[in-house]
């Protein structure tokens, strides 16, 4: 099952039904959500003291959804609620937090924005992350291995690709999800769940009170395997140094697998997701908490209630609250 599976779906009457992907504003959510992530990005600038050179509602509240997509259900899921922090807040305090909270040089913040919203590239430097020496340190070790995934004919799936699909999000994630691998619209545009199945885990993610930019998405294998077809065991032995590489410079607190490829691969078992799903586990002293891929709840929505279940264990581990619906 790849990211971007997207088989028809009935997303009537289940309460989970704020997560589908139905809606006409779907069409345009990888705007909406850069939207999103700057604005979080700039309230977290601003309460930090620094004052942009601009008015905050050009152009981040022009992109804002209407307010009835961008909330659950009042009867399923939790409002999204602000987030102050570039990062995931985390019960400690460190030094990187400290350096992310510094004054920022004049005039950077309208220059990003353009940059960002260009699109041309994926905006992976904030001038947030420029700030922080242990973001910007670990952003460099993954470009560093992004660029070996681009050039890596490790498998066959390198002849058929036209984008290696590397990860995106913050390096300094305390919330990790691994997927399976691309599937065509990932394979188009280069980056993780960017698809109808990529939408829903972004609402999944927004349900959480966090968004797609404070957590880190990555998946098994790197290159799509055509036909959106499962990738071979011997391509995800092949590619997983990467992903191992990106856990061990990326550090997360708590790793959420999506359906069973990643399960089964991380956790070393034969178990399905069915059975998997919700208990713990760990990887490398990691803790694991395995749940079901966007795309199989779109096409089976009663499985949202569960998939919601495991998302709310989630925060409960990484000490985070419980959004207010
Ligand atoms: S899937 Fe991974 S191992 Fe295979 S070619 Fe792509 S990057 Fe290399």
């Amino acid at each position: 099952m790849s990211d971007s599976d997207s088989r028809p779906q009935d997303l009537n009457s289940n309460p989970m039904d704020s997560m589908g992907a139905s809606s006409p504003d779907s069409e345009m959510p990888t705007l909406l959500d850069l939207a999103q992530g700057l604005r979080f990005r700039l309230e977290a600038l601003k309460a930090s003291g620094w004052e942009p050179g601009f008015q905050l509602s050009d152009p981040v509240d022009m992109l804002q959804p209407p307010q009835a997509d961008a909330q659950p259900e009042a009867s399923s899921l939790p409002a999204q609620t602000p987030i102050s922090s570039p990062s995931i807040p985390s019960p400690s305090t460190d030094s990187s937090e400290a350096a992310s909270s510094g004054p920022l040089p004049a005039g950077v913040g309208r220059e990003w924005i353009q940059k960002a919203t260009q699109k041309s590239e994926p905006a992976l430097v904030s001038p947030i992350e420029e700030a922080d020496p242990e973001r910007k340190k670990r952003l460099e070790l993954l470009h560093e291995i992004d660029r070996q995934v681009r050039a890596c004919q490790e498998c066959p799936l390198h002849e058929s690709r036209t984008n290696t699909v590397f990860g995106v999000g913050d390096p300094c994630a305390r919330l990790m999800f691994i997927g399976e691998g691309p599937g065509y619209d990932e394979d188009q545009q280069g980056e993780p769940f960017v698809g109808k199945a990529g939408k829903l885990l972004d609402k999944m993610i927004v349900a959480m009170g966090l968004h797609r930019s404070l957590v880190y998405i990555a998946n098994i294998v790197k290159c799509r395997p055509n036909g959106n077809r499962d990738p071979l065991p011997t391509e995800q032995q092949a590619c997983f140094p990467y992903l191992s590489q990106q856990i061990e410079i990326i550090k997360p607190e708590l790793i959420v697998t999506l359906g069973n490829v990643p399960t089964k691969y991380l956790l070393d078992t034969q178990v399905g997701i069915t059975r998997m799903r919700g208990q713990l586990q760990s990887y490398d002293g990691i803790p694991v908490l395995p749940t079901f891929h966007p795309a199989y709840l779109l096409r089976n929505p009663n499985g949202k209630r569960e998939a919601w279940d495991d998302l709310k264990m989630a925060l409960e581990i990484l000490n985070l609250p419980l959004p207010k619906k």
